[in-house]
């Protein structure tokens, strides 16, 4: 395609009529949630007792009996159908990182020859779709086909166009899960109950710990007529090849930058759509890269948040289309530029404040009769702290293993965020607090002057941290004043992945935790002895996984082997983590996954992950043998043709001078072109070879092994090529096209 050609495609997209974006006059607090059915709609369209009874199941998890089923169901039908609605579905979200639906209308026969609509209790709370196309890592073999979809009544349903969508999760028919959300809802559980106990030792009135979630979703958006003139875009949702455009993020002119007006009109269609939705969306920015951008919602607890982000991703993908865009959530869309994650804001909260808040100033409570408010506030703030860098400490493999994936790899490890090594960065307040803590001995901390006046002599920590803690870009695991962010999540994963493993890890350590300090007080320790006790081994223990240097350095990748940190850098072998004696404990013991689902889990992570990088090495065998060679090869002959003609009308000498130049062009395409073509032919046989491995770890090994770094070698000789050959003639949108929207 000639440059002309390609800017037609580009002043085709354009013309589009820049939408109309709903020009709302009203409040987004008057819209928010207009299409979902949330407890205010409840109230209104269910009798007293039916929302009574919903309200406890919602919030204590108790058991929905049909009747009360069908009574909420006919509520949500009268509303679903007052805006439209015709169909339901169950909305779940198998092992695919989309979700799935499958649409059933409303409809009955009437008896009489006529139709009338009913949407019933059992319609409601459990379907079977047939769970046989989805996948299941061997689950679906060795047991049963069938497998169910049961609503999770925590997750409120909503309408998108003529369609109830009812959250659920997804089931095999012997109760393994098949899906993130069954895992995810039971890691919640875990955590909940252990957290609730520690939480205890410093506020008895505790009755639950939530974990919340608040996601930052990076995308790229590019020019709908030129996504689809690019093949290895439209099939793998990267550029396989490209030369690096002259100008792309060094002049770091686009983080913050002004918003495009095109993008300024998709994004406010977008956020409208989503708080009409339920989702609270807050911030919306330029990324570093050009035509990459970030929008982030306020954190939700984290079951709706994952469905939140779930939905956010089609909305984008939906949405960009309307306004002539294709969305891109690969982590790696083009190379040379920032690629995009997806920041996990993580935290902890009682049903009264958070627990990785700094403590107060006036704490709580804290009177004539209780001086040691503040001793608790601060030991309970330590405690959550220290407890997550041990479960960060112990399952750090494993952390990686939940993020990582055939995309993120290009990401991961790679000279940007995040590097290929858990490690948590606290900033400079909390580190001395640690170091005071664990520097400590029983005599220098606790003045015990009369039973009432406890006193810990630890430096002083501010009320606010959110404003003092320092910025660690480098960290891929960062306190951010009252939470974590965990900043190795894809950006097209489900965050569900990484939600369940943390979570998982946390109620683990925190169990395990209270285990050790109950010893202690059964022992006749007084409690905030023993807390303080456990605390400060749990800091010795953990100490490896602390670090407040630079993680992209080399040094560290040297220190933190020497510190016995998870180092493996291939992404098949960060799955096996899974199956580590210890995850497998870990999650049985939080019973959250069974070993025979984990072994599912970890055969579709493989599995999903050898299909990537073959559908990749085809379509890029097919992009050089089809599109570059025939290029190279035509531009060659131009120029052959002109050498031929110069020669012809000029002496030989003076031919030999002109030609000079054309004919080290003819060279070097020649030696580009052979290049390409014999090592496409051993990405062939490559393949070939891996294709033929039985298991599919050693599978996945080989194809990260020997077929995706020839990608890279060839990809090389290409983006030369496309620097030599006549822009007319390419036959692909260059990076410098894609790259900015106009
Ligand atoms: P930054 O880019 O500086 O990290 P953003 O404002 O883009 O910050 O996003 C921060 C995210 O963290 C938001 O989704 C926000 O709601 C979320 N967040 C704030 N406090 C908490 C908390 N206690 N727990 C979980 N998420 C939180
Ligand atoms: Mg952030």
């Amino acid at each position: 395609m000639s440059s002309t050609l390609r800017f037609q495609v580009v002043g085709e997209a354009f013309k589009k009529k820049p939408l109309e974006v709903p020009n709302r006059a009203d409040r987004p607090s008057e819209f928010f949630a207009k299409y979902v059915f949330n407890r205010e709609k409840m109230a209104q369209y269910l009798p007293k007792g039916v929302y009574e009874r919903m309200c406890d199941v919602m919030d204590n998890d108790t058991k929905l009996d049909l009747q009360t089923a069908d009574a909420v169901a006919e509520g949500m039908k009268r509303w679903a159908m007052g805006l439209g609605a015709t169909h339901c579905t169950h909305w779940f979200q198998p092992l695919t990182e989309g979700t799935a639906e499958k649409h059933d209308g409303f409809v009955v026969h009437d008896g009489r020859g006529g139709m009338i609509e009913e949407f019933t209790g059992k319609e409601l709370v459990q379907q079977e779709p047939d769970a046989s196309s989805f996948p299941s890592g061997g689950i679906r073999s060795t047991f049963e086909a069938r497998g169910y979809s049961a609503w999770d009544p925590a997750s409120p349903v909503f309408v998108i166009d003529d369609t109830l969508m009812i959250p659920t999760v997804f089931i095999s028919y012997t109760g393994e899960a098949l899906d993130y959300k069954a895992p995810l809802k039971k890691s919640l559980k875990a955590v909940d109950k252990a957290a609730t106990a520690v939480a205890r030792y410093f506020y008895p009135d505790v009755t639950k710990v939530i974990s919340n979630l608040g996601w930052e979703q990076e995308y790229f958006l590019v020019d709908e007529g030129l996504y689809a003139a690019r093949p290895d875009l439209l099939m793998t949702g990267r550029t396989l090849m490209g030369h690096d455009s002259a100008r792309n993020q060094q002049m770091d002119d686009h983080y913050f930058g002004a918003i495009p007006r095109r993008v300024a009109a998709f994004m406010k269609d977008l956020e409208i759509r989503a708080l009409e939705l339920g989702i609270p969306c807050k911030t919306r920015h330029n990324e570093v890269a050009p035509n990459q951008f970030e929008l982030a919602p306020i954190f939700e607890e984290t079951n709706l948040a994952v469905d939140h982000n779930m939905l956010m991703m089609s909305l984008m993908r939906e949405v960009a289309r309307k306004h002539g865009f294709r969305c891109l959530l690969h982590e790696k869309p083009f190379a040379g530029i920032n690629g995009s994650g997806k920041h996990n804001n993580w935290s902890l909260a009682t049903n009264t404040g958070i627990l990785l808040h700094g403590p107060a100033k006036t704490p709580t409570g804290q009177t004539a009769e209780n001086p040691n408010a503040q001793l608790r506030e601060n030991l309970r703030f330590v405690v959550f702290i220290v407890e997550t860098l041990m479960a960060v400490y112990r399952h750090d493999g494993l952390l990686k293993g939940s993020i990582i994936s055939a995309t993120n790899a290009h990401r991961l490890g790679a000279n940007e965020a995040p590097p290929a090594i858990i490690s948590s960065f606290l900033g400079k307040q909390l580190t001395n607090l640690l170091t005071a803590l664990e520097q400590s001995d029983d005599n220098q901390l606790f003045n015990l002057t009369g039973k009432k006046s406890l006193t810990l002599d630890i430096p002083q920590i501010p009320e606010l941290l959110l404003d003092n803690t320092d910025r660690n870009r480098t960290s891929p695991f960062a306190f951010t004043g009252n939470r974590f962010e965990f900043r190795a999540v894809g950006s097209s994963a489900n965050c569900a992945a990484a939600m369940i493993v943390l979570n998982t890890a946390m109620a683990e350590a925190l169990t395990d935790f209270r285990q050790r300090v109950d010893t202690l007080i059964d022992g006749g320790m007084d409690k905030m002895k023993a807390i303080v006790k456990v605390v400060r081994d749990d800091i010795k223990t953990c100490k490896p996984i602390h670090f407040e240097g630079n993680g992209y350095s080399e040094d560290w990748k040297q220190e933190a082997a020497r510190r016995g940190l998870d180092i493996e850098q291939s992404a098949p072998k960060m799955f096996q983590k899974y199956l580590a004696p210890e995850s497998i404990e870990m999650f049985g013991k939080m019973g959250v996954l069974s070993e025979a689902e984990l072994v599912a889990r970890t055969e579709i992570k493989l599995d999903t992950y050898t299909k990537k990088i073959q559908i990749e090495a085809r379509i890029f065998g097919d992009l050089c043998l089809n599109h570059i060679i025939p290029v190279a090869t035509r531009y060659q002959s131009q120029l052959i043709d002109n050498v031929h003609k110069v020669s012809d009308i000029f002496p030989s000498d003076t031919a030999r001078q002109l030609n000079e130049n054309n004919l080290r062009l003819i060279k070097q395409i020649s030696e580009h072109s052979s290049f390409i073509t014999e090592n496409v032919s051993r990405l062939i046989e490559a393949r070939r070879v891996a294709n033929r491995i039985g298991d599919e770890m050693e599978k996945a090994v080989a194809y990260h092994d020997t077929v995706a770094p020839l990608l890279e070698t060839i990809r090389y000789h290409v983006d030369k090529l496309e620097l030599i050959v006549d822009d007319e003639l390419w036959p692909l949108p260059k990076y410098r096209e894609m790259l900015f929207i106009r």
